[in-house]
Parts: C-alpha cells; structure tokens; sequence
C-alpha cells in the first residue's frame, strides 16, 4: 500500500511525512460542491499545477513495485496516491484507492473525460489567465491571489453541457466508492501477507486494511519513515525512507510465494 514521495516523483506528498504539513486546508467534498469561489479557486489552482502533475515520472520506488510484481512475489498494490505512477511504472494490478487527477467527472451526468482535454478547454476559456506559480499543493493547486482566482472562468460538463465536473478523486469529506473498498477488502484477505509502504496510515481510508489484515491473523509489515498509526498491528515496522529500501528489496529478493500488498 504505497503512500507518496515528494522529491523523487516530483508530486508533492498528499499528507506529508507527519500527517500535518501542508500549506492550505484541504478542499471538502461540501466546500466544492456548495461553494462557487470555493470551486472556482480549486480549478484556478488547479489549472496552473496541472502540468506539474502531468509532468510527473515514476520514480525507483514505483518502479521496484512494479518489479515485485512482475517477480510474482506482489499480487495487488492500493494505493493512496491520486498521480497514477504506479500503473506508469508498469503496475499490472493498481487499485487507486482516492481515484485519479488524470481524469474528471461530472456529478450530474456521471460521466468520466480525461483531464488533458478539460486543461485545453479552461485554456480556451482563459485565454489571458497568467499567475505565478508560487508553491504547490498536494492536489496540484498552488496559491493565488484572490484577485487572480475571480478572473478565472471554470468550465462545466462538455457532454451533458451543464453538469458540475470535480476531479476523480475522493475529497475529504467524500466516502471511497463502496465497490473499491470491498475489492480492496477481498484483496487483503486473499493475501498472505500485508506490506505498507510509504504511508503514516493517519486516515481511516487506508488504515482499515492494516486492522484487517491483523484481525485474521495475516502479518502486516510497514516501511515508513517516522511511526505510523498501524504499528500496533505491525509484526514488522521498518523506520526508513523508501527510495532507500525498495529498490533493495527489490534487488535482492528472489522467488517465492506471493505477498498481498
Ligand atoms: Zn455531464
């Protein structure tokens, strides 16, 4: 279950090493869809990160997962993370838990677009839109005068015309579709082992498959850098950053039975 590395990858970290460190309050499922400045500044911060995030490559950490994979010795990863890396770096078998930035929704029609053809439409829409970048966000919004975020035009749903579209990933405050967390469930149990990579597991979201996997007995191993709140259930916790264990355990790791991640 892979959490997310700021500097390798060049996104950002979703939650951050501690669970606290980020610049703005997260934007709320409520805050988007009740408020129109509220929305009307995630898309203006948004829009300007965007080619941050869409720039974004796998780094030796999504890559080593990828290759326990292929080695049979990982069957399927959850992860976190909302940049779509792993399934980059070659993940056969990615379930993303909080959804994808790369594409978009519309909460009437419910339909999905990519999010590459939504950043051509809020160009057009934009023409003259020009902020400086200042810093980036988890989500890959950056700060912005307000001033700056009233100029700036959102566009709605381009198929059913009028809908309300929001990125495809689960805001705070938004529940993880019922579906993913079951197939998540199922994947842990099957397993016979659990392994956390790179998460401090301070939400619920993802912790609820370390309690799991320890209620039926499965081990649950975690490498993180810094205590995480699963290590109660933990038969092993590794304190180290991952680009420095992965790509190890990687290499020096040979056949054997598949582990659950
Ligand atoms: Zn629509």
């Amino acid at each position: 279950m892979p959490g997310s590395g700021r500097t390798p990858a060049g996104i950002p970290d979703y939650r951050g090493p501690s669970g606290v460190a980020r610049r703005h309050t997260p934007m709320t499922f409520q805050a988007f869809t009740r408020d129109p400045l509220a929305r009307r500044r995630y898309w203006a911060r948004s829009h300007l990160g965007w080619r941050l995030i869409a720039g974004a490559a796998p780094n030796a950490g999504h890559r080593a997962v990828a290759g326990l994979q292929h080695a049979g010795l990982v069957d399927t990863v959850i992860t976190q993370n909302v940049d779509g890396l792993h399934g980059a770096a070659g993940s056969p078998s990615v379930i993303e838990l909080h959804g994808r930035l790369d594409e978009v929704t519309c909460l009437d029609c419910g339909n999905l677009t990519s999010r590459e053809e939504l950043h051509r439409r809020l160009r057009e829409a934009n023409p003259e839109f020009v902020a400086r970048v200042a810093a980036v966000n988890p989500d890959g919004d950056v700060d912005l005068p307000d001033g700056q975020v009233e100029a700036f035009r959102p566009v709605d749903c381009g198929i059913c015309g009028t809908g309300m579209l929001k990125p495809d990933v689960v805001f705070f405050g938004e529940t993880v579709p019922p579906q993913r967390v079951a197939r998540c469930f199922a994947a842990v149990e099957q397993a016979r082992a659990l392994l956390v990579l790179g998460s401090s597991l301070t939400v619920m979201s993802g912790r609820r498959f370390v309690i799991r996997a320890a209620k039926r007995g499965i081990p649950v191993a975690i490498v993180n850098q810094g205590p995480t709140r699963g290590d109660g259930h933990a038969t092993v916790c590794v304190d180290a950053p991952l680009g420095a264990v992965l790509p190890q355990l990687a290499a020096r790791v040979g056949a054997g039975a598949p582990l659950g991640v």
